[in-house]
């Protein structure tokens, strides 16, 4: 009798320029990016919002979670100008990493490549955005709002 394989959820694995996690607790963040969303988890036990979404609450060990969209305007808290990049990630400099504060949770990622720098000003408004890559692969980028 042939062995039957088990399926694998690797949704993770489209995820960003480079992605070093292919199975998450968290893989339906990746159909909501598919679907022009970028979501973050609530729990609904003690109501803590996460970005990066969690699967598990640590402040009150509950997995009962639920999903919610990143939307309006977040301010920009800091942001980076990368020259040097890791590994994966050397033909993509420059380019900028940023931290934006949506008033109950932050979220970190980078910013559009087609925004001047001298456009960039922390505490500016901006909003975020699912970004399809040249390699198929799909991340989120932030925009000026
Ligand atoms: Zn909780």
């Amino acid at each position: 009798m042939a062995k039957k394989e088990k399926e694998i959820d690797a949704r993770f694995s489209k995820f960003g320029t480079v992605s070093f996690t292919s199975t998450t607790k968290v893989n339906d963040f990746m159909d909501k990016l598919g679907q022009g969303k970028v979501s973050g988890t609530k729990c609904k036990g003690c109501g803590n919002v996460y970005f990066p979404p969690r699967a598990d609450c640590y402040k009150c060990m509950s997995s009962d979670m639920e999903w919610f969209d990143v939307s309006g305007k977040g301010k920009l808290l800091t942001f980076s100008k990368l020259e040097y990049a890791p590994v994966g990630f050397e033909n993509d400099v420059p380019y900028s990493i940023a931290v934006l504060d949506f008033g109950g949770y932050k979220v970190f990622g980078r910013l559009a490549g087609d925004i001047p720098d001298s456009d960039i000003k922390v505490g500016m408004e901006m909003t975020v955005a699912p970004n399809q890559l040249p390699n198929g692969q799909i991340n989120y980028v932030f925009q000026k709002a």
